[in-house]
Formats: structure tokens, C-alpha cells, sequence
């Protein structure tokens, strides 16, 4: 017999996986060719040929002790060094290895840091829509997850005054997530100065830190960086970057991960940034550390660690989902719907007429196109795509979302 918690789970699951379940056996019923799978979030562009070229290095030239053994909990040391470095050119900031913590990708960065954050009935802040997987991981815990409502413009920013009403004596942290899986958006500066403010003047109300942690892992693929860079980096292409979290607020913490940034998620590889300026900054590194312990990860994947040190320049064809991007949203809106328009990771964010997301994939299946209904990400009334998959997929399923559209 499984337990209550884990029911409440497995039911949520459910749609998405659903959708699998569809796209399996509409494949078999109507042959791969003339279904148009937008369900799922897995990279389509194979990691970089460096990556094969390092585990093959690492595996003949490094002895098994070295590769396979245990570490310190929170990586090797000299990977961690490395990231440091990586992020100190980028960022300008004085990282070191005590800074970074090797997880299990994103996912584990999460639920290490919520492991370490949350007694029973602590809140955690999120704004929708998100990533629907948040709960599951603030539950794991016991802790509460508080959602913001977006703006009502249409952007699908944090609306501040949402935020800030979400936040109690029991709010330990805030997750944002840019660039956004479901919606493609990505928080300009503004947005982040805002919500730092909101969070300063909030901490100070409630007497103790709000942690703002901001999961990271499509921060690498941003379709037009110019957009948004400020500060260091912004004139020279090599260490051009978004706007990086701990610089506008003390409490920030960022979670990355190299699944989509790198084509590895299946390999399980991500750290943590806890910066010095974090309140408690040691303490959490120390019980973050612990937390990989005790959840039974133990520490991230030895192999991918050392394979990471050395691909940390490495880039992910970033076109090729601008490209993607651009297409689908081109086929969408031509169809008569509206959508944002991409600014990163790859997800496209289509608005259901009439505000029925649920009736808007189901009548998306007779024309064998699967989606995701918003309300799985707390967005209802909205759906999303997913634009990592095969370029000629997309231009194939034109005359579908053309014959969807003419449904309404
Ligand atoms: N956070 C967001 C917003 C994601 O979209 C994903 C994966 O899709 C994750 C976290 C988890 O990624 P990882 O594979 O690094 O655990």
C-alpha cells in the first residue's frame, strides 16, 4: 500500500504522462510520420561532440579509483574549482569552490535545498505558471507551496503585489525560474530589481531570510541576449549573459543544471551557487552537503563531474530552438492563435480560445498534435509546446494546427 502523500503525486503525474501514452499508441495507430508530439521537454540537439570526446579520455586515461569512488558529498574538489572559475569569468564575481555544490541536476539541486530549508508547514513562494514538478519537490518535505499570481498584461511576469501578499512568518524562499518552462519568458532586469526589492522589504517585515532561488537550467539558451545583458559582459559575445541573480539580491541562490544546456539529462549533472553574501551562507552549504547524504544521492555522478570541468565552454545550438521557435510560432499564430512569442529555453505558450485549455488538447489530439494543458504548470487557460524536436516535424504538422484552428 503507497502512502496518501505519494497518491496525491502519482495522480498529478498523470497528464503528462497520459500524453505519452497517446503519442505512443496514435504512432502505432497512424504511423510516427503524421503525429505531432509537442509533449515532452527532452533536448533534441545531441550534446556537444566534446562531451564523448571527454568520457572517452577520462575512461582510458584516469585510473577506476578516481573515477568511480566516493567523494566529498558536494563533488570534487577540483570540478568545483572550475565552476568557480567558469562563473567568476562570466559574472565578475569571487567564487570559490566552497560556493558550488555537483548535484544530480536541477531536480536534486531543489530538493537538496528544500530538504535543507523547510521544517513542517514552511512556505515556499512561487509565481505561475511553473514548473509542475515544484510541489512535488516542496512536499517531499512537508513544506507548503504558496502560488503568485502573473501579471494581467499578458506577460507572464511575477505580479509583485501577488508575490508579496504570498509571503508569511513562514515563507522560507521563493522559486523563480527563467528562462521559463512553461511560458518561454524570461525575467528582464526590471522584473528582477522589483522582486528583489519585494523580497528585501518582505524579510525585513517577517525578521529573517527569504531565500530566492532562482532554478536555472535553460539560462544558456536565450534567444536574443542583447535584450537583456547589463553591466559586465554586455559588450563582449563571449561572457554576454543574463542578468545574474546574486548580484541583485544578497539571499539568492542559483540552481543549474547541464541537462538542457548540454543535450545531458539523462546523465544527471547540476550544481548550486550558495554565495557568501547568502545569510547563513555556511550553514546552508554544510546542510545542503549533509542533504546530499541523506536523501541517498550521496554526491553527483563522478564521471559527468570530471566530463563537466572540462566542457564548461562548451554551447548548445542555441539556433537551431530559435529556429524551431520561430516556425512553430509562425504556424501557430497563422492558425489563428496567440501565443508568446520565444525568448528562451523551448517552450512555446499558446493561449486556448475561449480559455479551455483541457478542450483545446484534446481537440488537438483528433488532429494528432499533443500538447501539455496549462493547468499541469498552473497556468490554465493555456497550453504548452515543446519546440525540441525534429525541424521537419514541425513544418509537417502546419496543415494541422491549420485545420485545428478552423475548429473554433
Ligand atoms: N526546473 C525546470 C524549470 C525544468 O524544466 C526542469 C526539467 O525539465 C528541471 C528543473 C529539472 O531538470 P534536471 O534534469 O536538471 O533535473
Amino acid at each position: 500500500m503507497i502512502s496518501n502523500k505519494m497518491k496525491s503525486h502519482v495522480g498529478a503525474e498523470g497528464v503528462i504522462r497520459r500524453m505519452f501514452e497517446a503519442g505512443i499508441q496514435m504512432k502505432a495507430e497512424f504511423g510516427a510520420e503524421n503525429v505531432y508530439d509537442f509533449s515532452l521537454g527532452n533536448p533534441n540537439v545531441p550534446a556537444p561532440d566534446k562531451i564523448q570526446e571527454s568520457i572517452k579520455k577520462i575512461v582510458d586515461t584516469l585510473p577506476p579509483g578516481k573515477i568511480h569512488s566516493y567523494m566529498p558529498n558536494a563533488g570534487f574538489p577540483e570540478v568545483r574549482v572550475e565552476v568557480a572559475k567558469h562563473l567568476n569569468k562570466i559574472y565578475g564575481t569571487l567564487y570559490s569552490e566552497k560556493n558550488i555544490i555537483m548535484t544530480a541536476g536541477a531536480g536534486s539541486a531543489l530538493n537538496l535545498l528544500m530538504k535543507s530549508m523547510l521544517d513542517i508547514d514552511d512556505e515556499v513562494v512561487v509565481p505561475c505558471p511553473y514548473f509542475a514538478e515544484y510541489k512535488g519537490y516542496i512536499e517531499n518535505y512537508y513544506g507548503k507551496i504558496v502560488e503568485a499570481a502573473p501579471r494581467a498584461d499578458g506577460s507572464f511576469l511575477p505580479d509583485m503585489d501577488s508575490v508579496a501578499a504570498a509571503v508569511t512568518p513562514r515563507t522560507k524562499a521563493v522559486i523563480v525560474n527563467t528562462p521559463n518552462n512553461p511560458t518561454g519568458v524570461i525575467y528582464p532586469e526590471s522584473v528582477i530589481k522589483e522582486l528583489a526589492d519585494v523580497l528585501r522589504k518582505k524579510e525585513e517585515e517577517v525578521g529573517h531570510p527569504i531565500y530566492l532561488i532562482s532554478d536555472e537550467p535553460y539560462r544558456d539558451i536565450v534567444f536574443d541576449e542583447s535584450k537583456y545583458v547589463s553591466g559586465s559582459g554586455a559588450d563582449n559575445e563571449e561572457i554576454r549573459h543574463l542578468p545574474w541573480m546574486p548580484d541583485y539580491y544578497d539571499d539568492a541562490i542559483v540552481a543549474y543544471s547541464y541537462s538542457k544546456s548540454l543535450s545531458l539529462p539523462g546523465e544527471r549533472i547540476g550544481n548550486i551557487i550558495i554565495p557568501d553574501t547568502c545569510d547563513g551562507a555556511d550553514e546552508l552549504i554544510g546542510a545542503v552537503t549533509t542533504a546530499n547524504l541523506v536523501t541517498g544521492v550521496v554526491n553527483a555522478p563522478s564521471l559527468m563531474q570530471l566530463v563537466i570541468a572540462r566542457c564548461l565552454d562548451e554551447k548548445s545550438d542555441v539556433e537551431f530552438y530559435r529556429k524551431n521557435g520561430e516556425i512553430l510560432y509562425d504556424i501557430v499564430t497563422a492558425a489563428g492563435f496567440e501565443a508568446v512569442k520565444p525568448q528562451g529555453a523551448f517552450y512555446l505558450w499558446v493561449k486556448a480560445p475561449g480559455g479551455d485549455d483541457n478542450k483545446l488538447v484534446e481537440l488537438a489530439k483528433k488532429h494528432h498534435i499533443l500538447m501539455v494543458p496549462g493547468s499541469a504548470f498552473a497556468g490554465p487557460g493555456n497550453v504548452r509546446l515543446s519546440y525540441c524536436v525534429a525541424r521537419d516535424m514541425i513544418e509537417r504538422s502546419r496543415q494541422a494546427f491549420l485545420d485545428l484552428g478552423d475548429e473554433y
